[in-house]
C-alpha cells in the first residue's frame, strides 16, 4: 500500500483522491476548506491538519490547487513541501498554472534531488469523479514512469509532454483553441439563425462539412442539436467561462514571455472577459453564446 498525500479537494481534488483511496491507497488529505476535507473523510481519506502533517512519510504528494500562488506557497520555503518531503518522494502538481511557477517549482525540487511533474488535466468535475481525466504531463521520463500508475488510476489518457512545464504548455494551448473554436461556432451559429437559418439543419451540414469541430459536434452551443450539452440546461457550467478566462490569461502571459502572436487568443480572452465583466462568468463557457447572439 502506498501512502499518497493530496492537498487540495475542491471540486476536482476530492474526486481524484477517491478514487485513489479506491485503488486501495492510504491517502490523506488537507485542504484549507472544512468543508472539502469533510467530503474527502466520507470518501475514505484520512483527514490531516496541515501540510507537513499530509507529507510525513508520504511515498506520493498529489497537489490540486486554484493557480501559481498557491502552488509556489505550498511547495517553496522552510515549511514548503520540497525541504519537507521524504527524500525519495515523487510529487505531482495536477493544477493549471502559469509555466514559468511551474518550473521554477520543479527546479527547486530537483535541486533537493526529487523527482517532480508537472500533470494538469482536461476534463472536469465528473471526469475527475468518474477517473477518466486526460492527464498532460511535464518532466523527466523517469519521474514520468513513476507517476503514471497513479495517474492512470485518476485518469484515462496519460501523455508525456516533455520536460518541466510543458503539461501546461499542452493545456493552455489546447485551452486557448478549445475557446477561439467554440467562439467561432457560436458566431456560426448565430449568424445563421438571423439569416433564417435554424440551429438543427446547420448542425446537419456544417457538422458533416468542414465547419465541423469538437465545440459543435459534443457540446454544441446552440440549443437542441447535442441533448446533453449545457446550453439545453441553461448553460449550467460544466466547464465555467471563469475556468476558461483563467486559461485564456495563462495562455496571454505564456505567449507575452515567448513573444508569440495570439491574435485570436488574445480575442478570445477579452470576450471572455468581458462575461466577467457582465457578472456572467459562473455560466458555461458554451455561454458566451448569449454574448454573441445579444441576449446576455
Ligand atoms: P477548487 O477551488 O474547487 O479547489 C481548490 C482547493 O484548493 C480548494 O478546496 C481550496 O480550499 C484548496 N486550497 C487552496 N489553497 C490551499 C492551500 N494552501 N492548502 C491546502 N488547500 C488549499 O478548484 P478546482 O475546480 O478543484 O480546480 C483545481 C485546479 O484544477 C485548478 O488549477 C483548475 O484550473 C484546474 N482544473 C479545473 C477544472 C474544473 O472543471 N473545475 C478542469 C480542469 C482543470
Amino acid at each position: 500500500m502506498t501512502t499518497i498525500a493530496f492537498i487540495g479537494l475542491g471540486n476536482m481534488g476530492g474526486g481524484m483522491a477517491a478514487n485513489l483511496v479506491k485503488a486501495g491507497h492510504n491517502v490523506r488529505a488537507f485542504d484549507l476548506s472544512q468543508d472539502a476535507l469533510a467530503k474527502a473523510k466520507s470518501a475514505g481519506c484520512a483527514v490531516v491538519v496541515s501540510v507537513l502533517a499530509a507529507i510525513e512519510g508520504a511515498d506520493i504528494i498529489v497537489t490540486m490547487l486554484p493557480a501559481g500562488q498557491h502552488v509556489k506557497g505550498v511547495y517553496l520555503g522552510q515549511d514548503g513541501i520540497i525541504e519537507n518531503a521524504k527524500p525519495g518522494a515523487l510529487l505531482i502538481d495536477s493544477s493549471t498554472i502559469d509555466i514559468e511557477s511551474a518550473r521554477t517549482v520543479i527546479g527547486a525540487a530537483d535541486d533537493k534531488g526529487l523527482a517532480m511533474v508537472d500533470a494538469p488535466v482536461s476534463g472536469g468535475v465528473a471526469a475527475a469523479a468518474a477517473g477518466t481525466l486526460t492527464f498532460m504531463v511535464g518532466g523527466s521520463k523517469p519521474a514520468f514512469k513513476r507517476a503514471q500508475p497513479f495517474l492512470s488510476t485518476m485518469g484515462k489518457n496519460i501523455f508525456h509532454a516533455g520536460a518541466a512545464g510543458n503539461g501546461q504548455v499542452a493545456k493552455v494551448c489546447n485551452n486557448m483553441l478549445l475557446g477561439i473554436h467554440m467562439i467561432g461556432t457560436c458566431e456560426a451559429f448565430a449568424l445563421a439563425e438571423k439569416l433564417g437559418l435554424d440551429a438543427q439543419t446547420f448542425y446537419d451540414i456544417s457538422s458533416t462539412a468542414s465547419g465541423q469541430n469538437w465545440s459543435m459536434t459534443s457540446y454544441c452551443p446552440a440549443p437542441g442539436p447535442v441533448p446533453a450539452a449545457p446550453s439545453n440546461n441553461d448553460y449550467k457550467a460544466g466547464f465555467a467561462a471563469a475556468m476558461m478566462l483563467k486559461d485564456l490569461r495563462l495562455a496571454s502571459q505564456a505567449a507575452n514571455s515567448a513573444k508569440a502572436a495570439i491574435p485570436l487568443g488574445a480575442q478570445a480572452e477579452a470576450l471572455y472577459a468581458l462575461m466577467e465583466a457582465s457578472g456572467k462568468d459562473d455560466l458555461d463557457f458554451s455561454g458566451i453564446m448569449k454574448l454573441i447572439d445579444g441576449s446576455l
